[in-house]
This record gives C-alpha cells, sequence and structure tokens, in this order.
C-alpha cells in the first residue's frame, strides 16, 4: 500500500491549492480526483472567464460570508491570491462590483498554472479515482483499501453541477467520521417565472434597479431570461430566497409557495414622493405627451409596454389625462414591481449552501474537531457567499491554510 503524508480528496480549486501549499517541503502528497481531469467547474466559472476573486476588502469578504473564515482570510487573502497567479505570469482586472478576473479572459490559464505547479512540485496526481471509503487505523487514514495518509484533506466540493464531479460524495465520507452536515440548498441559481410576457423580453438587462426580497437587496444587474430571471442581482438574492424555503436538496421537488414574489425598484435613487412632484411638475409643461413616451425617462423602451399590461394603465392616454389612481399606480409600481417567482432553476445552481457546521472545526487551522489529522477545505464547508469571486476565494483561502498548516507538521 503505498503511503503519504497527506491525501487530498478532489481536485478542485480547493484541492489543487492545499495540494501546492502541502508539498512545499517537498513532502509526499497526493491528490485524488474521482474525474478524468483537474478543476472542471474551475473552467465554467465567470462563464469560462474565472471571475477569481473579489478586490472588496477582507472586512467585506467576511461581512458576506461567515467570521470563521477569518484566519484563512487573512492567511491567504485576495493580494496573495492574486500574487501567486501574478508570479506565475497572469495579469489580471478588476470590472464592475469589483470582481477580478484574468487579464486574457480564459479559466484555462489559471488551470494550467495551477496544474504547472503541482507537476513542478511532484505532487501525485491520480485521475478518475473516486474515493468512497476512507477509515482510520491508529495514525493513519485508509482510502479504498489502497492508500494510506497520515492526514487528509477533503476538497470535494458541494452538490450542484454534478457533471463537474461535485455531487456530495464528501457528505457521505465525513459522516463516516462522526460529523455533521447542516441543511443544504441551492445557493446563487437562477429564478423561474412563468409570467410569458416576462420571458418574451428574455436577454434585456435591468440596470441602476435595486431588486428585493424581504429584507435582502442587491443593486447589481437583473438580466431576463427566457427561463425567468438571473444575473448577478437575483443570484445574490436567490439564497436568500432559497435558505427560506423548506427543501430536501437530494429530492428537490416544486412544491414552490403560490405567493413568492421579488420587487423591482427602477427609481432606487428617489422616493415615492419626488416621483410624485416630478410627473405633477411634467404635466404644465408636456402634458400632450403619452404615457408610454413619458415612462422613457424611467424605463428602458423594451419593458414600458410590459410594465403598462401589467399594472393596467393605458400608455396612449395623455400626461394631461393621467387619473390620479393610474398615476399613483405607475408611480408605485416605478417604486417596487413585484414579479412571481415559480420556482428555482437548481441545475443552473453555482454554489451549496450549507455543509460541515463551522464550530466541527477549527478556523486556525481547518482541522477536524472530532477527528485528528482530517482537514477540510472549499464549497464542502459550511460558508458560501454572494456572487463576484468571493466563492472561489473561500476555496483558495480554506485549501491553503489546510495545506499549509500540514506542510509545517512534521
Ligand atoms: C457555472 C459556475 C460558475 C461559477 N463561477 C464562479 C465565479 O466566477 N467565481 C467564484 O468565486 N465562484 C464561482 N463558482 C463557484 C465555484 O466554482 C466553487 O465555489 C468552487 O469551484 C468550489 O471549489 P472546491 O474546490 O471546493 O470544489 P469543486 O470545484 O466542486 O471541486 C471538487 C472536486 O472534488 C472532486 N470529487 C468529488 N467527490 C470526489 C470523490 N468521491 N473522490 C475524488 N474526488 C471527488 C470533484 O470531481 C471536483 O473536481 C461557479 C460555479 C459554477 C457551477
Amino acid at each position: 500500500m503505498k503511503e503519504f503524508k497527506v491525501a487530498i480528496i478532489g481536485g478542485g480549486p480547493a484541492g489543487m491549492i492545499a495540494a501546492i501549499a502541502a508539498s512545499k517541503n517537498s513532502d509526499s502528497v497526493i491528490l485524488l480526483e474521482k474525474t478524468d481531469s483537474l478543476g472542471k467547474k474551475l473552467l465554467l466559472t465567470g462563464g469560462g472567464r474565472c471571475n477569481i476573486t473579489n478586490g472588496s476588502s477582507i472586512k467585506e469578504h467576511l461581512k458576506l460570508s461567515n467570521n470563521f473564515l477569518k484566519h484563512s482570510f487573512y492567511s491567504f487573502s485576495n493580494d496573495d491570491l492574486l500574487d501567486f497567479f501574478k508570479s506565475k505570469g497572469i495579469d489580471f482586472q478588476e470590472e464592475s462590483y469589483k470582481n477580478v478576473f484574468p487579464k486574457n479572459k480564459n479559466a484555462q490559464d489559471i488551470l494550467n498554472v495551477l496544474e504547472n505547479t503541482l507537476n513542478n512540485l511532484n505532487v501525485d496526481i491520480e485521475l478518475s479515482f473516486k474515493v468512497g471509503k476512507i477509515i482510520k487505523k491508529n495514525d493513519y487514514f485508509i482510502i479504498n483499501d489502497t492508500i494510506k495518509a497520515r492526514n487528509i484533506i477533503i476538497a470535494t466540493g458541494g452538490i450542484t453541477y454534478p457533471s463537474t464531479g461535485s455531487s456530495g460524495d464528501g457528505y457521505k465520507i465525513v459522516k463516516t467520521f462522526n460529523h455533521d452536515i447542516s441543511e443544504i440548498k441551492y445557493g446563487l441559481v437562477p429564478l423561474v417565472s412563468k409570467n410569458l410576457y416576462l420571458t418574451a423580453l428574455s436577454g434585456t438587462p435591468l440596470d441602476n434597479i435595486l431588486v428585493k426580497y424581504k429584507k435582502s437587496s442587491s443593486s447589481k444587474t437583473v438580466l431576463i431570461s427566457h427561463f425567468g430571471l438571473t444575473g448577478p442581482g437575483i443570484l445574490d438574492l436567490s439564497s436568500e430566497i432559497s435558505k427560506n424555503l423548506t427543501y430536501d436538496i437530494l429530492n428537490y421537488e416544486t412544491k414552490f409557495p403560490d405567493n413568492l414574489n421579488i420587487s423591482i425598484d427602477f427609481q432606487p435613487k428617489i422616493n415615492r414622493d419626488e416621483l410624485n412632484n416630478k410627473i405633477i411638475n411634467e404635466i404644465p409643461l408636456n402634458g400632450k405627451t403619452k404615457i408610454k413616451n413619458y415612462l422613457k425617462t424611467y424605463l428602458s423602451n423594451k419593458l414600458i409596454d410590459f410594465f403598462l399590461n401589467e399594472i393596467n394603465v393605458n400608455g396612449d392616454n395623455t400626461l394631461s389625462n393621467i387619473s390620479k389612481k393610474d398615476k399613483n399606480k405607475i408611480i408605485e409600481n416605478l417604486k417596487g414591481f413585484n414579479i412571481k417567482i415559480d420556482g428555482l432553476y437548481k441545475d443552473l445552481s453555482k454554489v451549496t449552501i450549507g455543509g460541515i457546521p463551522t464550530n466541527e472545526i477549527n478556523p486556525k487551522t481547518m482541522e477536524s474537531k472530532i477527528v485528528k489529522n482530517l482537514y477540510f477545505a472549499g464549497e464542502i464547508l459550511e460558508p458560501a457567499s454572494i456572487s463576484g469571486g468571493y466563492n472561489l476565494q473561500i476555496a483558495f483561502s480554506t485549501g491553503h491554510l489546510a495545506g499549509s498548516v500540514i506542510n509545517e507538521k512534521n
């Protein structure tokens, strides 16, 4: 039986960076990956461009995830991550919302750097190796009865996009070590709407808006699609919606509430009274203007017919003929236009919410508090964040921490 200082289960970003950090002292490290290649999900990130991290402060990263990650974020920050890739020749650019992408817009380059580094450090890589069973015997873990390791890092990811290999295997493995799994849910998931008039506007972006669900809101872009709504504004809200629903992720059914709405504020910079005054002031100046033309001030052209149809206001009426009721309806809906949501588009969920509870792991090392020498990294952990590079940073920071801690052990 081959023996290693550490075996890392899962060749995603968390597992790859963990293997790199663990092998800096030329220690014997093996990386075990179920599929026939490393980083399948990484290649899909950012639409193939890899939104690798976010340029906001570590405090912001923490606010958007979980304080449990504090030590890992500070020990391998967004700057450290970018420096690592810059030292291997990759340049980056920061785009809207401080999202950071490689300049040449190619996730493959990020994967190439990780693979080359693993090879240069002589990490043993076993592809098409599905870890099914790990048992602990004295000071060793025995994997699939064939590999012996003194330490283990489980970096098997979550349960979304199973075609990339992340199909929830890790949850079963950790349960055999008496770890719990907190309720897991789809996160960063597009929302289905059956409103055919809305979906006919597929491809329309909604910018400079505020999209709201209960107390959560996002000012990022919302994109209308053929199935409903997506775009970063929707993805960020969706995690909140998903957390509030009762469902079993392994057996998701569309028993969706009948009355789930999100609302869009098309004029977040002004309040209702200001909007009312603007319209009233406009009447003596441009009374002959049709309502549908006047609305171009507030809505993109494509949306106007849909908006008027949904709120049942005749857009051919002129401003001077507008009834108080219609004016109020327009104001109410410009400030809070409700869209009924009929489901989660689960197959496009980008991240799993929930996982191994943070209170079962030492945040300074990523080691299990239940089993010595057992470590975790990446999406298998409970915390998840919003869209914008924050989730890859979690994977890289926690993977790097676990690998570094093992690297420093005898
Ligand atoms: C379409 C899409 C786009 C995304 N875009 C972004 C983005 O731009 N920015 C961002 O920050 N985040 C993004 N994410 C989220 C991000 O990709 C994940 O959070 C990140 O990949 C998690 O890394 P990980 O290493 O923990 O897990 P994964 O990347 O899921 O890797 C886990 C690995 O473990 C392997 N594995 C699983 N079970 C076993 C087993 N039994 N034995 C051996 N190996 C096993 C899997 O095959 C897989 O290779 C996106 C996700 C998706 C799906």
